[in-house]
């Protein structure tokens, strides 16, 4: 990028552009873990992303009137047509959109990316937009793993990225009531500190953190690891400002309300298809005083499934809550590689007895809440067969909390494929649900010989149920964007033939749409499709993401 738009966006943290984080962060798998995959017989295939300048982009389709208009809304310096901006815009970050950009594929890449500084530049570009008929894909932080990214359009129509980087400003805090006003660009790290000045917090760390954005947060209903205390960030909205092809909508404006259906839950989880959020007035709370990491061995993941489920149901979720299943706690993945951290994460090895399933627990709060939570949380544990691990476990695991991501990059560099995908379901379904992915993944992949090691953890807790996060390593074989399409389908399948939801916080994007009618049936995807037509009549914004 150039000019302002390069001061913001570039410096030590910004990610290379093939995969995640800063250049500095990236490691060569540890010793311990190549052994490991040797041991699980997963093949070693060393591959490096190609140079920038051997990437293939599409030509640029905006005719150059077009591009002088958008100059004119956002400032020549915030119009972006070179290579490395439409590169660095191109899809999301799953393992398949890596792969592509690895190989040099950036054939779904916007015309130009477009940054607007505020509220009524976006209402004027999307204007523009319509009239046009050049479509438009809001851009947050790029994170997306499920396609939100990549619109379906016609060839000859133009793309602009609208990147939100721009709206970056925290707004009025509101201490009385525990409430401020984001804007939608903030990334996690920005809005974490502008919120401490104030002695306040979020508490919405997902693993995306370093990169994802407010806006992003609330267009997917993302949920971070801390949701146990601090809810989902959908929990977390109070109100948004929504910048429409037909207008400013403005939604919620008192802590509940009998005033007809929330419209704020029709913009949560609208990924881009409906309108730009372009503030978020979020609750916040008071950075907490004390923080408790603590690692558990329970003696199995049904065992352990049991336990979560009686802390919920006696309303002692922990703030963050993860039991990994023998597999993952095998694995050594409950606890990914971080620099500086003790070279002991992938210590297990493959062949050893399983050692019960590994469960991390934390707390977060002022000091005598946190305490007596955590003996609480301790003496349900204890009573069900759980038993205590070493001290380091727990602050372990939150040290490489953000680490997952960068073990992938390392992966792809031996030639392995790693990806995950999620879901939730209620408590009685819940076990069904986890041997039916489980199995479908694990079938689908080992039907092509890629042997494939399959691991989960359960997190997210809630009374009636809770998520099943799941993670696959396998050999990458002669097509391995295809084989992980066809198991993601039959995981998919399994997920609606389960009762489980398609996404409990991945968002649905293009490549679990095949299965929303199945959840919210064909009404529900009529509804969705009449406030498209209501909100976006030319049906510019983010084609054929969240509906066709
Ligand atoms: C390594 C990794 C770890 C992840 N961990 C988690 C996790 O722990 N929890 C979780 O919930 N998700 C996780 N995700 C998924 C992803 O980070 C989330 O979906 C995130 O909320 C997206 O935010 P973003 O700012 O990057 O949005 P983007 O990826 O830029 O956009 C996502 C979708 O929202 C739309 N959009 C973005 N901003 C706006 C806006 N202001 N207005 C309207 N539409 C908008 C886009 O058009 C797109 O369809 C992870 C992803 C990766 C790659």
């Amino acid at each position: 990028m150039t000019s302002t738009d390069e001061v913001r966006r570039a410096g030590p943290t910004e990610p290379v552009w093939w995969g995640w984080g800063p250049a500095s962060e990236h490691e060569p798998l540890p010793d311990e873990a190549r052994g490991l995959l040797a041991r699980l017989g997963i093949p070693v295939r060393p591959t490096a992303p190609v140079p920038l300048a051997q990437v293939r982009l599409p030509p640029a389709r905006l005719p150059a009137a077009a591009r002088d208009a958008l100059a004119a809304i956002v400032g020549s310096g915030h119009v972006h047509t070179h290579d490395e901006a439409r590169i660095r815009h191109c899809r999301g970050r799953s393992t398949t959109d890596l792969l592509r950009l690895r190989a040099g594929d950036a054939s779904a890449a916007p015309d130009a990316v477009v940054l607007p500084a505020d509220h009524d530049e976006v209402l004027a570009v999307l204007r523009l937009a319509s009239r046009e008929r050049i479509a438009v894909v809001p851009f947050g932080g790029g994170t997306s793993v499920v396609g939100g990214l990549e619109p379906a359009r016609p060839a000859e129509q133009p793309v602009v990225a609208l990147d939100l980087a721009r709206l970056d400003v925290l707004g009025r805090v509101d201490r009385e009531s525990g409430t401020a006003e984001l804007g939608a660009g903030l990334r996690g790290p920005r809005a974490a500190a502008l919120l401490a000045e104030h002695g306040l917090t979020l508490g919405h760390i997902p693993q995306s953190w370093e990169y994802a954005t407010i806006g992003g947060f609330a267009a997917t209903r993302s949920s971070g690891q801390a949701s146990g205390g601090y809810g989902r960030f959908d929990d977390l909205v109070v109100g948004l400002r929504v910048a429409t092809p037909v207008g400013s909508w403005e939604l919620g404006r008192a802590p509940a309300s009998a005033a007809g259906p929330d419209l704020r839950e029709l913009m949560l989880g609208s990924e881009g298809a409906f309108g730009v959020i372009t503030q978020v007035v979020a609750r916040v709370r008071p950075l907490p005083a004390r923080q408790i990491f603590e690692g558990w061995s329970v003696p199995d993941f049904a065992t352990g499934t049991r336990l979560l489920r009686t802390l919920a149901a006696a309303d002692l979720r922990p703030t963050v809550c993860r039991l990994s299943d023998e597999t993952e706690t095998l694995g050594g993945l409950a606890r990914p590689p971080h620099p500086g951290g003790p070279a002991a994460e992938t210590k297990t090895a493959p062949d050893a007895a399983p050692d019960g399933c590994h469960l991390v627990t934390g707390y977060e709060g002022a000091e005598s809440t946190v305490e007596r939570r955590a003996a609480e949380v301790a003496g349900v544990l204890l009573a069900g067969g759980a038993r205590r691990l070493d001290a380091a476990a727990g602050p372990d695991w939150e040290r490489g909390r953000f680490r997952a991501p960068y073990l992938r990059d390392a992966l792809l560099d031996l030639g392995i494929f790693a990806e995950t995908l999620e879901t939730a379901g209620f408590w009685a379904t819940l076990p069904a649900l986890y041997v039916g992915v489980r199995d479908a993944l694990a079938g689908s992949l080992g039907a092509v010989g890629l042997s494939p090691v399959v691991m989960c953890h359960i997190s997210h807790l809630y009374e009636t149920g809770a998520s099943l996060y799941f993670t696959v390593v396998c050999a990458q074989g002669e097509d391995p964007i295809g084989s992980w399409r066809a198991a993601k389908a039959a995981a998919g399948d399994a997920i609606v033939a389960a009762g489980g939801t398609i996404t409990h916080h991945h968002a649905v994007g293009t490549e679990h749409r095949p299965w929303l009618g199945a959840e919210i049936g064909d009404l529900g995807v009529d509804v969705l499709h009449a406030v498209k037509r209501t909100l976006d009549p030319a049906g510019i914004l983010n084609p054929g993401i969240l509906i066709g």
